[in-house]
């Protein structure tokens, strides 16, 4: 795999050489006001990015996954009843990390290439007249089908039925490329990670809590050590860490906060959405379609590709590594073999993304797949150049 290559996996996304130079510090003790003053601009950024109006951040030396289990360890008590969907890997994966906390789950089956169930969930929580219900789940950016779902909705449905649950989202793979509004949506805990939007080595979970999920920690029975919220908070208020933090991963959130308020949120949001549609328009012209049923659930940051009968997306992933040193991902779970996938989010390009393309084209004639050369290529080509926001791509 050549290293010069960009890589089109929905993460760990391409590293901004900024980014890697400022993780790479000498040795501080992180217990002195030389950390403090890496950490605090750091977190006071993610507040930004989240879109927070109040509540904390917490940044666990972890990954999106052991986001999740903070987030449930920290708010919940073993038998407390949660709701959520099933549509793709990412949601499946969080419903089992519930159950094997011995949480009850109540879970809504959703077709794969579906958003979250925003009507069944609102009518679940109406019949739940006891309030049993503890927290809703949202997988806000399903990334093994690159389904986007309505968190809004969900808050909407939550509201209606004037129920008290928590709200989490899990928003790996879209906080710092898509558009997140913690506080407009009411979320109680939003959970990131490094890899994916802010474009680092993976190595943090990133987590803005509510003050409801705040409270909900005093009373919360769920065992945790490493990741209990109270030690990180108090330890917090001196600027420093119940243990040894990663200083490195840390100067380089900062450092990424940077990246994306200087190119201006809005415009990360418009620069991933133009590449998603870039992409999606190659989709459509090699005779194919996103794994998103329809178009208002199509994801910013990554398409799965559904591949023609007969075809198998992994050949293609596994033949682009091969011969091209280029990374795809494969379809998860039920779409194993079905799709593939392309990433587009983090730092990227229209070369970039176009590279891509090429590259999956190559891997499709290679395969004898009835795809003409060039033709997503050109299609990508025409929707870039007609969109391109001249006056940005010069002062980039
Ligand atoms: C990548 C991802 C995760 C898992 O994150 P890890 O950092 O690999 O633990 C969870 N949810 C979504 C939506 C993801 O894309």
């Amino acid at each position: 795999m050549s290293t010069q290559n960009p890589v089109f996996i929905p993460g760990p996304t391409n590293i901004p050489d900024e980014i890697r130079k400022a993780c790479d510090i000498p040795t501080l003790d992180h217990r002195s006001p030389a950390f403090a003053r890496i950490f605090k601009p750091a977190i006071a950024g993610v507040r930004r990015v989240l879109g927070m109006d109040q509540g904390e951040v917490i940044v666990i030396p972890s990954t999106g996954t052991g986001g999740w289990e903070a987030a449930v360890t920290n708010t919940l008590s073993p038998g407390d009843t949660v709701l959520t969907a099933r549509f793709g890997m990412f949601s499946h994966r969080w419903i089992d990390l519930c159950q094997r906390h011995g949480l009850n789950v109540q879970v809504i089956e959703t077709e794969w290439g579906m958003g979250a169930p925003v009507a069944e969930i609102a009518a679940a929580l109406s019949a739940d007249t006891a309030h049993s219900i503890k927290a809703v789940l949202v997988t806000h950016n399903e990334t093994a089908t690159g389904v986007r779902s309505d968190i809004a909705g969900v808050r909407a449905g939550l509201d209606a039925a004037a129920h008290p649950a928590m709200l989490f989202v899990d928003g790996v793979s879209s906080i710092g490329s898509m558009p997140f509004d913690m506080a407009g949506w009411g979320v109680d805990i939003a959970v990131a990670g490094s890899q994916k939007g802010f474009m680092l080595p993976a190595g943090l979970a990133i987590l803005g809590v509510s003050p409801k999920a705040l409270n909900a920690m005093e009373n919360a029975t769920l065992p945790r050590t490493f990741f209990d919220f109270r030690d990180m908070l108090k330890s917090y208020a001196t600027g420093g860490y119940p243990y040894t933090p990663p200083v490195g991963l840390i100067a380089g959130l900062a450092k990424a906060i940077e990246l994306l308020e200087e190119e201006g949120l809005e415009h990360v949001y418009a620069r991933h959405h133009r590449l998603a549609e870039a992409t999606r328009r190659a989709v459509g012209a090699w005779g194919m379609t996103p794994c998103a049923a329809t178009p208002e659930l199509y994801s910013d940051t990554v398409t799965a590709v559904v591949v023609p009968q007969g075809c198998n997306g992994t050949d293609l992933v596994q033949l682009a590594a091969s011969k091209y040193g280029v990374a795809f991902g494969v379809g998860l779970g039920e779409v194993a073999g079905k799709v593939f996938r392309i990433g587009h989010l983090g730092m990227l390009s229209d070369v970039m993304l176009l590279s891509g393309l090429a590259t999956a084209e190559m891997c499709m004639a290679d395969l004898d797949w009835n795809v003409q050369l060039g033709s997503g290529v050109a299609a990508a080509q025409e929707y870039l150049r007609n969109s391109a926001d001249v006056a940005l791509a010069q002062a980039a």
